[in-house]
């Protein structure tokens, strides 16, 4: 109580001190939570505190006055004198009428403001000697009207935002000239903070309690704004459609009006059928969108399902049944532009040519679909563009990496929500032909799924038999997809499903040796990329040293994905010094190169002519290229243990059991002391472990290494091998002899073991790889250990 009297008396000069009148009075209290009351305001508010109620009824027995005060906290359930604000309002009770469940209704008027002097009693109900506060009149001037003008400006704004208002309170607000008043007025009727009203009751200034009143409710005004911003915002999609909705009927009735289509109930039904008549479709397809159109002319307008159909009917409607681009069967002609695109590649190119020249002979029914295999940034994708040039068609690529479900390729049933049509029929709306080529890329990486396979549907697409009358889910007619040209892309045929790949005519393209690289980057892709970056040769050189170097130093790849990446690093940064003014010309060497990619990548491994015990060569085949794989043993005492490590899979685990058991079992044989499982601990390890390996072509090698470091003789470090082991000691053949020799080349090895059996292969090979390579033939494991041991085995 003291602290509220004294910021009350500290605000208020000596001259307008509170004025104690004559008038001082007993009277019940009654305590209000969350609610302030103002003067001349009527407040209708239900009592179930049993002292409230008998404050209430008390006052009644006398001259019906009651003090209205706040509760400072709304959860207080019995309030005493400090719960409770000591500024209030001296009301009248009107009326009060008793509710059921003991509440009672109390109608009270506020009279004045009044403040608790003393309190007479606490219980059973409190009963307080109140002081009546009178209005302080601050000194009125210019500054005060304007107060007057902005407050009643600022509350018409608010009424004109807030919802539900009373036009009564417009009227009312204009009728008050009183500051005071409209101070209480404007507060009384405005959804403030019960503090913040408390605030305004308890200062006693006219002006300043008006002033109080603006600031607040301009807070105010700016909040109810925001929310009619928000509001106004979620309501918009809803108010759109119904926009669109009017728009149509308002349509309808125009176009009534002008007398078109007067007996038809739907203008844009009817405009589809134009559309469906001109398309000649066969006669079911016809029926069926016939039937769509109807029912969609029948729906109104603006309901969910009628803009489902309206999708439908603009898809199917728009696709092109009868539209094609002409195509180009001049072999020749296609033989050239490969050429002219890509460097080598001649068996690919070759086979292409075959394939079509098939194709143009049995009037385009090939049931075969041309399937481009090997590792990444080997061209296959850029060798199909060209082919689809060369035929004349054009072109799109559909990504398969990572498709799992059927729908993704044959779409979903239009009744699902959400539904779409799959890629094959979206590729065909897109490129707006009916007989493109479409590019199924990375058709190794589909995996089946529990909601189907996809590879079953990609079956019914590729078959000739079956897509003359391809059926989408969501289109749900029958499309010809007959003169569509399908080319497929792989980076591992082996994860293709067997019966996809029996449909695929599988041309398979190698890794790229330095020399390919090279030729590429010369012949294609410098100035591929110089044209890209705007450069010319008058303003930009690159020595052929440096695109060595790219190759050798900067890239590991079998492509040439990343040297070409690279030759458009150094071209931008090449263009941006040309622009900025730094320099007129580039040349770019190998210390410039320096600058603009940083410090080597890749160094070659020296090979050394030492050989060296239990460290021998194996050669691998990945999806991504052929790689030198070399193979480490050690050994140490202990119990016949054999570890093996460097993320090896378990067929190579078994490759190094069936080494030791075919070394144990001619231990005599290799010089090996014949007791060495029972005191030696043999520990097996691939270097560069992030790569999975597996596989039975590492048999030789591992078996070599072993054989190396419990007879302590040396291996030779230029020679490689591969080749799968039998516990007799016979090589048996391995597959990807290309791409394993290719990368022994890129190692710099001399020496490559092959099994025997692999002999036909040899003709296949790269002719640099060939020329650079003595390929060592080999039937069983003593001829592996010839070549590759430095000495034939000590006699222990
Ligand atoms: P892939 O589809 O096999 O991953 P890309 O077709 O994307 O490889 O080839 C990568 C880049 O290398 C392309 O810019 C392509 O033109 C170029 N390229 C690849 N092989 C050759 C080649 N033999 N001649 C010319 N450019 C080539």
């Amino acid at each position: 109580m003291k602290r509220l009297n004294k910021s009350i008396e500290d605000d208020v000069s000596k001259k307008n001190e509170i004025e104690k009148v004559k008038t001082q009075e007993h009277m019940p209290v009654v305590a209000l939570r969350g609610m302030v009351m103002f003067p001349n305001m009527v407040l209708h508010f239900d009592v179930g505190r049993r002292c409230s109620i008998l404050a209430l009824e008390n006052s009644l027995k006398g001259n019906q006055n009651v003090f209205i005060v706040s509760q400072k906290d709304v959860k207080t359930d019995n309030p005493r004198i400090n719960d409770i604000y000591k500024v209030g309002i001296v009301a009248r009770v009107k009326q009060i009428i008793r509710q059921p469940g003991g509440v009672i209704r109390a109608l009270v008027e506020g009279i004045r403001r009044g403040k608790i002097d003393n309190i007479m009693s606490e219980s059973p109900f409190m009963v307080a000697n109140i002081q009546y506060l009178n209005e302080l009149i601050d000194q009125h001037d210019i500054s005060s009207k304007a107060l007057e003008r902005k407050s009643k400006e600022l509350f018409m704004e608010y009424l004109s935002v807030s919802p539900k208002v009373s036009p009564d309170l417009i009227i009312a607000a204009h009728a008050i000239k009183d500051l005071g008043q409209i101070a209480d007025f404007i507060a009384s009727n405005i959804p403030l903070d019960y503090e913040d009203k408390q605030r305004i009751l308890e200062e006693v200034r006219d002006k300043k309690r008006l002033e109080l009143v603006v600031s607040l409710l301009s807070n105010e005004l700016d909040i109810l704004k925001m929310e009619n911003k928000i509001a106004i915002r979620l309501r918009k999609n809803m108010d759109d459609k119904q926009r669109e909705y009017l728009l149509r009927e308002q349509m309808k009735v125009i176009s009534e009006e002008l007398g078109e289509e007067e007996d038809d109930p739907s203008y844009e039904a009817k405009k589809y059928e134009k559309k469906l008549k001109k398309l000649k479709l066969k006669k079911s397809n016809f029926n069926k969108l016939m039937e769509e159109i109807n029912h969609f002319s029948k729906m109104s307008f603006a309901s969910g399902e009628s803009t489902i159909l309206r999708n439908y009917l603009d898809f199917c409607l728009g696709l092109p049944w009868n539209r094609e681009s002409k195509d180009n069967d001049d072999i020749s002609k296609a033989e050239k532009i490969l050429d002219k695109s890509h460097y080598g590649l001649d068996f690919v190119k070759e086979r292409i040519i075959e394939f079509l020249s098939a194709r143009k002979l049995s009037n385009n029914a090939s049931s075969q679909i041309l399937c481009l295999a090997g590792p990444p940034g080997t061209g296959k994708t850029s060798i199909a563009k060209s082919l689809a040039k060369a035929m004349g068609k054009k072109y799109i690529r559909i990504s398969l990496g990572g498709v799992n479900d059927e729908a993704e390729i044959r779409g979903h049933r239009k009744t699902y929500i959400g539904a779409m049509p799959g890629k094959i029929m979206s590729s065909i709306k897109k490129i707006n032909v009916r007989n493109p080529m479409i590019l199924l890329d990375e058709i190794d990486k589909i995996s089946a799924h529990h909601h189907g396979d996809p590879a079953a549907a990609l079956l019914e697409v590729l078959d000739s038999e079956q897509n003359k009358e391809f059926n989408d889910h969501f289109v749900d007619l029958d499309f010809d997809l007959s003169d569509v040209f399908f080319v497929a892309t792989a980076n591992d045929i082996s994860n293709i499903p067997g019966p996809l790949l029996d449909r695929l005519e599988i041309i398979t393209l190698y890794s790229y040796t330095h020399e390919e690289k090279f030729n590429i980057a010369k012949k294609f892709l410098i100035s591929k990329q110089m044209k890209k970056n705007g450069l010319n040769s008058r303003n930009f050189k690159i020595n052929d040293e440096c695109v060595h170097t790219l190759i050798d130093n900067y890239t590991r790849e079998a492509g040439v994905r990343d040297l070409e990446r690279k030759l458009s690093k150094i071209m931008r940064k090449a263009a941006k010094s040309i622009v900025t003014g730094d320099s007129k010309k580039i040349l770019v060497n190998e210390k410039t190169m320096l600058e603009m990619l940083g410090p080597k990548k890749f160094k070659k491994d020296k090979i050394s002519d030492h050989g060296e015990i239990g460290v021998v060569r194996g050669l691998a085949w990945t999806a991504v290229g052929g790689e030198s794989l070399p193979i480490e043993v050690s050994l140490m005492k202990g119990k016949g243990k054999v570890q093996v490590t460097g993320s090896l899979g378990d067929v190579m685990k078994e490759s190094a059991q069936l080494a030791v058991s075919y070394i144990r079992s001619n231990s005599e044989k290799l010089g090996i002391k014949n007791d060495f499982y029972e005191n030696t601990d043999i520990h097996i390890h691939a270097p560069e472990g992030a790569v999975p390996k597996d596989g039975p072509s590492a048999g030789v090698t591992m078996t070599t290494a072993l054989v190396s470091a419990l007879s302590k003789i040396p291996a030779k470090q230029d020679v490689a091998m591969t080749g799968e082991i039998t516990l007799k000691g016979k090589v048996l053949p391995i597959g990807g002899l290309r791409e394993k020799t290719m990368a022994a080349y890129r190692a710099g090895v001399k020496t490559v073991i092959i099994p025997e059996e692999n002999e036909s292969d040899l003709s296949k090979l790269d002719k640099t790889v060939k020329d650079n390579i003595h390929f060592v033939l080999a039937s069983d494991l003593d001829s592996v250990f010839d070549a590759a041991l430095e000495k034939r085995f000590p006699i222990t």
